[in-house]
């Protein structure tokens, strides 16, 4: 028999553990930093900005802070309009660039504190 109060006792870590929970900057989502990373690069693609040069053919995917309004952006020498340009692969760029905000977050905003 495992009682509800138990349950509870057992559930989370009080706030004094070394574990740096990390708030996602578009909505109320909080986890370690791994788990918000995840969780924007699922969630919040379409926060990302999506910009082709035109004599390159180079495609920049744009993030912009939340918070402060600077961007970053990453270049990938992959096309959209590339048939190689697999979803799975978006993904990757999404990763990349949500850690760019991730780390720009820590470092001017103290999302982790
Ligand atoms: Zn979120
Ligand atoms: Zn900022």
């Amino acid at each position: 028999m495992v009682s509800i109060r138990r349950k509870n006792q057992e559930r989370g870590y009080s706030t004094t553990d070394k574990i740096k929970m990390f708030k996602c900057p578009y909505c109320e989502f909080s986890g370690k930093r791994s788990e918000v990373h995840n969780h924007l690069a699922e969630t919040h693609g379409d926060t990302l900005g999506v910009r082709v040069d035109e004599f390159t053919g180079h495609t920049f995917y744009v993030i912009t802070c939340p918070v402060c309004g600077a961007s970053y952006e990453q270049v990938t020498k992959k096309a959209r309009r590339d048939p190689n340009f697999v979803s799975e692969y978006e993904h990757e760029i999404r990763m990349v660039v949500f850690d760019l905000l991730l780390y720009h977050l820590q470092g001017e905003h103290q999302i982790d504190a």
